[in-house]
């Protein structure tokens, strides 16, 4: 479903992701884990070409994410793909100057073409599933850090994505407002959104997801379903890095 076939990836002189490769089928959760600097981020930057990888190929439902097009077409084709990879960051990343409703809405008009009606159904929709309809007209600013992040997600719902990608989605977050979060994705799990997680809650990652994969120095150095990768690590890197985190 999603596919990333020999993925490189270099800033410069710095190479970032070697030699990955990794299918996510459909409905399936993976966890992306690995110490800081392992390349996570760039890797699900990937996906949807905000990093675009220097050599190799993302594929999404039989579509290459990353063609070589001249610009124009680019351009076009990214911004057509995109429609079907939602993304959550660490840092919420909602337009201060809109509210929770013009934040939802605004995707599904501008890039869809949706009515006003339609897309405020949608945005309604989607808050009561994140448990925030309450709050469709307030602005970002007056809401908490997991209110914020449930909005953020509710936002990437309400294109319909066939993958919903997340970057340490709860990291940036109170302690006391990552459980919150961790529902909504919880219950998206629940419904077999396909979703690649870079987290470092090894506990929400062993809950949640069917496969673990850990990185180390831009290489995919193992990967399996929890039970074996948290419990029965192969690898003396991985069991390092568990040992630290676990
Ligand atoms: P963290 O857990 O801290 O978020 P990560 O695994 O997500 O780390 P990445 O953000 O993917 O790591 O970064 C991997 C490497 O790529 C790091 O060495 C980082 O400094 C470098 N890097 C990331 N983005 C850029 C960029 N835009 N330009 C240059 N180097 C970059
Ligand atoms: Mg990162």
């Amino acid at each position: 479903f999603v596919e990333i076939k020999n993925a490189a990836k270099s800033f410069g002189n710095l190479q970032v992701l070697r030699d990955i490769n990794l299918t996510v089928e459909r409905g399936q959760i993976v966890a992306i884990i690995g110490p800081s600097g392992s390349g996570k981020s760039t890797l699900l930057r990937a996906i949807n070409e905000l990093d675009p990888l220097t050599s190799g190929e993302v594929w999404l439902e039989g579509v290459q994410i990353n063609r070589k097009l001249p610009p124009r077409q680019y351009e076009k084709h990214v911004n057509q793909v995109r429609q079907d990879i939602g993304m959550v960051f660490q840092h919420f990343n909602l337009f201060p100057h809109l509210t929770v409703r013009g934040n939802i809405t605004l995707a599904p008009r501008m890039l869809k073409g949706i009515s006003e009606a339609d897309a405020d159904a949608l945005a309604e929709e989607q808050l009561l599933k994140v448990g925030l309809l309450e709050k469709i007209d307030e602005y970002p600013s007056r809401l908490s850090g997991g209110q914020k992040q449930r909005v953020a997600i509710a936002r990437a719902l309400a294109m319909k994505p066939k993958v919903m990608l997340f970057d340490e989605a709860t990291s940036a977050l109170d302690p006391e407002l990552v459980e919150e979060v961790n529902q909504v994705m919880k219950q998206l799990a629940e419904e077999h959104m396909t979703m690649v997680i870079v987290t470092h809650e090894m506990d929400f990652a062993a809950s949640v997801c069917d496969r673990v994969i850990f990185m180390d120095g831009g290489v995919v150095v193992e990967e399996g379903p929890p039970s074996v990768l948290f419990k029965n690590p192969q690898e003396e890197r991985t069991r390092n890095f568990l040992r630290k985190h676990l």
